[in-house]
């Protein structure tokens, strides 16, 4: 299994935590999005890729997240700790939707990222600069992300905020346009987005 491309959305420096997004090619053939890069207190780890865990409310069966207090169609209270423990007594929210499965795995993974953050960041620093991570979606809540941080042992910093600025900023090309005309960028990038 060869990286063959890591690419990498840095974030601004407001947010505390979260340092960037990212995506890794396999073997120029499979890509994985969303991968998080984060502060931890041993120096920065990836975050894979996950989703929010739900469960069904007892009043009506609909779907709600283990964080929500009440059921959002029928509105019946529900039991706020009813999310499954990990053995430090942290909430487990989120699944893991893509992952290494050995540490040789997670280690060769990790650090083919970091090392690419580490050159991103020297990157960022030329005239010109344009980031090469395509922001396909904008689905970016705090709430969950902060809970992805404790569940990977970040902890959770009192006051912390994490800045929502995982939207597209027009840099990038974004496809074909229907128009049969490219959408350039409107900030001057060379956006190479296409994969
Ligand atoms: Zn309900």
């Amino acid at each position: 299994m060869v990286i063959t491309e890591v690419r990498i959305k840095l974030v601004e420096e407001n947010n505390e935590r979260l340092q960037a997004f990212c995506s890794v090619t396999f073997d120029n053939a499979f890509v994985v999005r969303d991968l998080k890069i984060i502060e931890g207190t041993k120096g920065s780890f990836v975050a894979m890729p996950s989703r929010k865990l739900t469960d069904r409310c007892v009043g009506c069966g609909c779907k709600n997240h283990l964080r929500a207090r009440f059921c959002n169609l029928c509105g019946y209270k529900l039991d706020e700790n009813r999310a499954a423990r990990d053995a430090d007594g942290r909430a487990k929210l989120h699944a893991d939707i893509a992952h290494p499965i050995n540490s040789a795995a997670r280690e060769h993974i990790q650090g083919a990222i970091i090392r690419s953050y580490q050159e991103e960041k020297e990157r960022s620093k030329q005239p010109g600069y344009t980031c090469t991570y395509d922001d396909y979606d904008c689905e970016y809540d705090e709430a969950s992300y902060a809970a992805v941080v404790s569940e990977m042992g970040g902890g959770s910093r009192a006051g912390f905020r994490a800045h929502g600025s995982h939207a597209p900023r027009g840099t990038h090309l974004r496809g074909e346009d229907k128009s049969g005309r490219a959408e350039t960028s409107t900030g001057g990038g060379f956006g190479a987005g296409i994969m």
